[in-house]
């Protein structure tokens, strides 16, 4: 037999014919940095033409990531006020609020929930006076902004915490408050990683004491990976997620399999930042490699993708249809 994978090979017609996994710029996801405190946009390191906006330029930047393709969005909210327990929420309100004013269902806007960006150690939970995570004052509180970000008119819920029971207790608190149709996309098997060092710097969230280790997974564990998206499934989350992608590819199958529902992957800071610096250094192109490590994240099983280079969409040639 004359094997030739060559012949399937010969032009872009044939090949596209032939690509096993294909998709659309909708099933990119933009994240977005909004910060109360700044006032003009701060660069952040190793992202390339990501910023941390204002409310104004924010507005600027979906305005032109509209005309990009762009329109679904994973917003990280900044507030300039730090607290313990008591969360003044009105500026992630307000943002929320204005942007989906402004743009509408012209935009699909999805918002994280966590602690890490209001709290004063910047950790994703809230402690005891032993300084013992405390879970069921952190599922009050998470869920306090999860039904604050729905009433704001958010389209979707995305919770990063880690505390357990977290999935199951926003959906409730969500579906008490007529929010019944608000999905979430819950991280659900995120590790503790070493790839979220830009992002952090971003968000303001670098732990004062510790690291997440007691709440995110430990990387060498395959079986808790699973177990904790199965959880997040069992307790009403609409859609799983792996994080960081490029470095769970092993999941994302498995955790389809296991579920039966879409699981989408995070191409986290740290991942974005090694693409986007190697093409800095002229070691590879920028547009190409992310190309590449988007479609392998796609060939694992990821029906979406977060990533820092969304924006990019149009210009690599993704459709809207
Ligand atoms: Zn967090």
């Amino acid at each position: 037999m004359n094997d030739k994978l060559l012949r399937l090979k010969k032009n872009s017609i044939l090949r596209n014919m032939c690509a096993e996994t294909s998709f659309l710029s909708d099933q990119l996801i933009q994240p977005i940095f909004i910060s109360e405190k700044i006032t003009d946009k701060k660069n952040i390191p190793g992202l390339g033409d990501n910023y941390v906006f204002n409310i104004n330029d924010s507005f600027r930047q979906i305005e032109n990531d509209l005309k990009n393709n762009c329109r679904n969005f994973l917003l990280f909210l900044i507030p300039s006020q730090k607290s313990e327990k008591d969360f003044n929420l009105d500026f992630q309100s307000k943002t929320i609020n204005q942007i989906k004013k402004n743009f509408k269902d012209d935009i699909f806007l999805w918002s994280d929930v966590c602690l890490c960006s209001m709290t004063t150690h910047g950790h994703c939970c809230l402690f005891d006076e032993k300084q013992n995570i405390d879970n069921h004052k952190s599922l009050n509180a998470l869920s306090k902004i999860a039904i604050t970000y729905a009433n704001a008119g958010v389209d979707g819920i995305a919770p990063s915490d880690m505390m357990d029971g977290r999935t199951s207790k926003i959906r409730l608190s969500l579906d008490e408050n007529n929010h019944d149709l608000i999905p979430i996309m819950s991280y659900s098997s995120k590790f503790a990683s070493n790839f979220y060092g830009p992002f952090r710097e971003a968000a303001d969230s670098s732990p004062s004491f510790g690291d997440r280790k007691h709440y995110q997974l430990d990387y060498r564990n395959k079986n808790d990976a699973l177990r904790a998206s199965k959880r997040c499934a069992e307790e009403g989350a609409d859609l799983l997620m792996v994080k960081p992608g490029v470095y769970s590819l092993d999941l994302i199958q498995p955790i389809n399999n296991l579920t039966g529902l879409m699981v989408g992957a995070y191409q986290v800071s740290g991942e974005y930042a090694g693409i986007n610096l190697a093409s800095e250094k002229n070691l590879l192109k920028l547009n190409e490699g992310l190309f590449e490590s988007w479609h392998v994240m796609k060939r694992a099983g990821a029906q979406f993708i977060i990533t820092y280079g969304a924006r990019k969409s149009k210009e690599l040639g993704f459709s809207v249809k």
